[in-house]
Order: structure tokens, then C-alpha cells, then sequence
């Protein structure tokens, strides 16, 4: 690894202590190392089909985007080079934080450790209340990118103490290869792979995915199709088949549904999306019911109500789903998981930091109960 890699990974994770958001801390960290916007990881995709006639069809994601010679596909990282089809964010991750991985947010996967998450620019949607629209909205000539194999990736995260690697902050299936590549290196060197991502991928590179994936994360952002299109330039149904074949395939799964005053917070959408985790994907899912901050375009509403988040997880755990969860309300009970069994405390969080962790060996130490998720280390590497 060069000097400059070392010292921005260094830099990175320092102004990572002072930021809140994925993407300022490398940004200024690669800023202050003198890199500049470019580096593009170029690299031929399996995730296309020729046309004939110099156009090609990308088959990654549902929007199929059909794209002329010179021009790029929707999430602005996808080029058509005199008829082929290119990736142009392999390796060139533009955001690296060493995060705790309950801020992903995954509460069933390893409590209290760290996971080592990375970005490229560029997203398959346009939802009008991103967090790191700074990134998401922007081509990798438009950010700051640093040179960082999977190979690389993965022996920094070990340095950094890190116990998984995350594909976060902007839609990650939009860089799959290198994804694909970061998820056999994780499990070579001991880590698990996981992702936050949007849900918004076809089949077959999802099956792909699947097979180095250890847990995933995924916005259930509506259940109404006419949100999906208006707000977030996407579809709902594809997200619902990626979730069922997530938790079919046995890959650990949880679900965020980020509540938006009057936009997706009735009481009859909450019901609607708790019914589809409960009776088509499992019970066991977890999901965090999260409050919305004002961003990007959405600035003119206010913060959803404390309230509303305390209500969805009530409602969802009368429902009959076994974790429930409220996501930015630090410090109240509803961080915490209990045992669906005999509903005593399990894990004690604020915010997230793990304050108390009682499971043993995956169960509730009182009743014995199993609990959904993956509690230990892997002994052996999955698609090494
Ligand atoms: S991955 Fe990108 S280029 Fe491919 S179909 Fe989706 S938006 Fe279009």
C-alpha cells in the first residue's frame, strides 16, 4: 500500500470521528492529501447486451437503461465505450469510514463491532431526501476518489480492527463488481461482506451477490408505487422480490422504512408494510422504524414526531413481528432488543453504542430462545 493510501485512510478515519455523514470525512481527508477528482476504476461489466448497433442495455437494475456510444447509464457510473459496457467506479470507492455497524443499521449482526464502509459516487435513484445527495447525485469525475482494491479493502479493514466490510452511503449495487470482489475478500481474510443498499437490483446479478453476502440491509422506503416513482425515481415492487429472495436465500436481513411527515407515515401504510415483513418475508425480520431529518429537497418539511416512530413499532410489534425497532431517537428503550419469548432486556444500546449485550451463544440467557442474526465470527470463509 503506498504512503498516500496509508495516509489518507489515516486521514479519513480521523475526520471520521468528527463527522456524522459518510461522505465529508474522505472528502476533506483527500482534499488536505492533495488527490483530485478522477481515478476512474474502468473496468469491463458482465452486466450488459450489445445491440448491434453501438447501443447496449445495462441488465443490473430494473431501469434497463439503454445507453448510445459515449453516453452513460442513469446512475451516472456505467459508460458505453465504442459499444462495450464499462464500470468506471472499480476500485475507486470516493467515501471509507471505519463506522459502528449498528449506524448501518444492522442490530442482529455482530453488536458492537466496527465494519469497515465504503462508497462510490453515483446512485440508481434520485430520492429527494438523501443524506449524501453530496455523492449519490454526482459521477466519480465529480468526487474526490481514492485508489482501493478489494484485496486492499480488506487488509485495511483487519488493520482497523474492523470485523465486516460494508457497500454503503450511496446505492451499492450500482458498483456489483466491485462489490463481488470486496465480498470474497472479506470472507478471505476473516470478514464478513454486508450492505445497505435500496433493494433496486435484477435477478441474476443479484443471485451473484448473494452467494459472497452475508447480511443485508435494505430501505423499504413506501408502500405505495406512486412514491417510489415521485420521490425516489424508482419502482416498489422489484425491492419487495429483492427482499423475498433475500430472506429465502438465507442471508440476514433487516429493513429500514425512514418515516417523512405526510409522505409515508399513515397509519395504514405502516400497517400495510409491517403485514408484508410478517406474512411474505418472516416475522424475524427486524425493522427500524426511523425519523426523518430535513435534507436535500425535502428541507420545508419538519422532522417527523417522536411519536409516529414509537407508534410504528408499537404497531409492529403487536402485529406479531418479533423486532421492532426506532432509528434516531438516541436513547430510548426502543433501541434496546428484547426476547420475542419472554420479553426480557437481550441488547442495551444508545444511539450506536452497545451498552449491555446478554445473548449467549446467540439465545436469551432466561428462556433459551434463539434469536435471528449472525452473533459469532464466521470459522469458515463463504465463497472464498
Ligand atoms: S445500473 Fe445504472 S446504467 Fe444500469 S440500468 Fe441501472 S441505472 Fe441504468
Amino acid at each position: 500500500m503506498s504512503l498516500s493510501r496509508r495516509r489518507f485512510l489515516a486521514t479519513a478515519a480521523a475526520a471520521c470521528a468528527a463527522c456524522v455523514a459518510g461522505p465529508g470525512g474522505p472528502a476533506r481527508a483527500a482534499s488536505y492529501l492533495g488527490l483530485k477528482p478522477g481515478l476512474l476504476g474502468k473496468r469491463l461489466s458482465p452486466f450488459y447486451t450489445p445491440l448491434g448497433d453501438g447501443q447496449v442495455q445495462c441488465t443490473l437494475c430494473p431501469h434497463g437503461c439503454l445507453v448510445s456510444p459515449g453516453e452513460k447509464g442513469r446512475c451516472r457510473v456505467r459508460k458505453n465505450l465504442g459499444g462495450k459496457y464499462y464500470t468506471l467506479v472499480y476500485g475507486n470507492p470516493c467515501a471509507v469510514h471505519n463506522d459502528p455497524i449498528e449506524k448501518k443499521p444492522f442490530f442482529h449482526v455482530l453488536p458492537g463491532t466496527f465494519s469497515f464502509s465504503l462508497a462510490t459516487a453515483g446512485c440508481n435513484f434520485s430520492c429527494q431526501f438523501c443524506q449524501n445527495w453530496e455523492i449519490s447525485q454526482q459521477g466519480p469525475e465529480d468526487t474526490i476518489n481514492l485508489p482501493l482494491s478489494p484485496r486492499q479493502a480488506a487488509l485495511e479493514a483487519r488493520r482497523m480492527g474492523a470485523a465486516s466490510i460494508a457497500s454503503t452511503y450511496v446505492e451499492p449495487t450500482i458498483f456489483m463488481e466491485y462489490m463481488l470482489d470486496l465480498g470474497r475478500e472479506a470472507h478471505r481474510a476473516g470478514l464478513l461482506k454486508v450492505m445497505h443498499s435500496n433493494g433496486f437490483v435484477n435477478s441474476e446479478p443479484l443471485g451473484r451477490l448473494i452467494a459472497v453476502l452475508d447480511a443485508a440491509c435494505i430501505d423499504l422506503k413506501s408502500m405505495r408505487p406512486e412514491f417510489y416513482q415521485q420521490v425516489c425515481g424508482g419502482e416498489l415492487e422489484p425491492v419487495q422480490e429483492t427482499l423475498r429472495r433475500l430472506v429465502k436465500a438465507g442471508v440476514h436481513t433487516e429493513i429500514v422504512h425512514l418515516m417523512i411527515p405526510g409522505f409515508n407515515d399513515s397509519p395504514q401504510e405502516t400497517e400495510k408494510l409491517i403485514r408484508f415483513v410478517r406474512d411474505q418475508l418472516s416475522p424475524r425480520v427486524p425493522v427500524h422504524f426511523t425519523r426523518f431529518f430535513p435534507r436535500y429537497k425535502l428541507r420545508n418539511l419538519p422532522p417527523t414526531p417522536p411519536d409516529t416512530i414509537v407508534q410504528a413499532r408499537r404497531r409492529a410489534l403487536d402485529m406479531g413481528l418479533e423486532f421492532a425497532y426506532v432509528g434516531n431517537l438516541p436513547g430510548h428503550p426502543g433501541e434496546n432488543t428484547y426476547c420475542p419469548q419472554c420479553h426480557n432486556l437481550l441488547i442495551r444500546r444508545v444511539g450506536y453504542w452497545v451498552k449491555q449485550n446478554r445473548l449467549q451463544d446467540g439465545r436469551c440467557p432466561d428462556c433459551g430462545r434463539a434469536i435471528a442474526g449472525i452473533w459469532s465470527r464466521p470459522r469458515e470463509s463463504k465463497g472464498a
